[in-house]
């Protein structure tokens, strides 16, 4: 037994007896009819209310039923099945009437058993699409997730730093980024193997993100065991601030790596970036905390480095 939710039906019809007689027809069917003696008003009910289904009269004064089609059809993109009823029983009405993005059409006087079954009908492929809408959602958070950790993968994370450059270039904010690297991963994985690396860095990643208490802070698998802290709205400062307090986060943590030279758990070394320092390009922004990065693995691991200009890379 399927069972079918209370649609909301929009009736719009310049009759009054037939607009009585489908309301009538559609709570007998268990749903709710909201009704329109014409375009305007069926207009303002669509802005305000949701609708499941329309049922629509053709022949009416002023805009027909077929031009309010039209109109519905370009102003709301989200579809709703469209029934037109009409005295026209002719095959080149009916035709004229799906061309206008009508979806299906029903001659007057209306049979109440078959108006039911239309409305079944509409019902089932409205509620399908609705299933398609969700999985879409599903999928499209899928695409943007990394499948081991759970945080931003590096396509999103590209996306994000693209919309984040521009609202920090149009506002004038700052916007800073932490590249965090694990020290010394290749010899845990090597000792502890790759399972148990893989669990490690799900551990690792939300032991950061448990550091990141802002809305608009993002973290991001960049690859391997590299990861992006984003940081829209914060000052160098801050963002050093933030860099450190992971560290400190990591030696609270303590996860276990005795092959490390820098200390008996996990730590990383972080380069530190921000638009004050006067990157050009979101692409430099990110190059710029890579060579922080590559400083802070020079500087002993275990620590963070902030980009400084005339670095040269050795
Ligand atoms: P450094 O302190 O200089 O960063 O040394 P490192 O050993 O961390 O750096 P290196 O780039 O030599 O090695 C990174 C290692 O990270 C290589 C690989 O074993 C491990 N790794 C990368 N991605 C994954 C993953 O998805 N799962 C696991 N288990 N290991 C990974
Ligand atoms: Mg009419
Ligand atoms: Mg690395
Ligand atoms: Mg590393």
């Amino acid at each position: 037994m399927e069972l079918i939710h209370q649609l909301n039906i929009l009736v719009i019809d310049d009759d009054k007896l037939m607009r009585n007689v489908l309301a009538a027809m559609i709570i007998d069917n268990g749903h709710l009819p909201l009704v329109a003696s014409g375009y305007e008003q069926a207009l303002s009910l669509l802005n305000h209310h949701k609708v499941d289904l329309i049922l629509m009269d053709v022949e009416m004064p002023d805009i027909d039923g077929f031009v309010l089609t039209r109109m519905i059809r370009e102003m709301h993109s989200a579809w709703i099945p469209i029934i037109f009823l009409s005295a026209n029983d002719s095959e080149a009405y009916l035709a004229r009437g799906i061309d206008a993005g009508g979806d299906d059409y029903l001659t007057k006087p209306v049979k109440e058993v078959i108006l039911a079954a239309k409305i079944r009908a509409m019902a089932r492929i409205a509620s399908m699409k609705d299933q398609l809408e969700i999985l879409n959602r599903k999928l499209e958070k899928l695409t943007n997730i990394d499948s081991l950790t759970n945080v931003m993968n590096r396509r999103a994370l590209e996306e994000t730093l693209i919309n984040e450059w521009a609202i920090s270039q149009r506002q004038k904010s700052e916007l800073s980024i932490l590249m965090i690297d694990i020290d010394f991963f290749k010899a845990y994985n090597d000792h502890y193997g790759h399972q148990q690396g893989d669990k490690c860095l799900i551990a690792f990643a939300q032991t950061i993100k448990s550091q990141l208490n802002r809305e608009t802070d993002r973290l991001a698998r960049y690859g391997g065991e590299e990861f992006v802290v984003v940081l829209p709205f914060t000052s160098l400062e801050g963002a050093i601030f933030k860099a450190n307090e992971i560290i400190l986060a990591l030696k609270e943590k303590q996860i276990p790596h005795q092959y490390s030279s820098v200390a008996p758990y996990i730590t990383v070394s972080i380069g530190v970036s921000s638009t004050r320092l006067a990157a050009e390009s979101v692409h430099e922004l990110v190059s710029q905390a890579d060579i922080a990065l590559y400083q802070a693995k020079q500087s002993g691991r275990n620590c963070c480095e902030i980009f400084e200009e005339n670095t040269v890379i050795l």
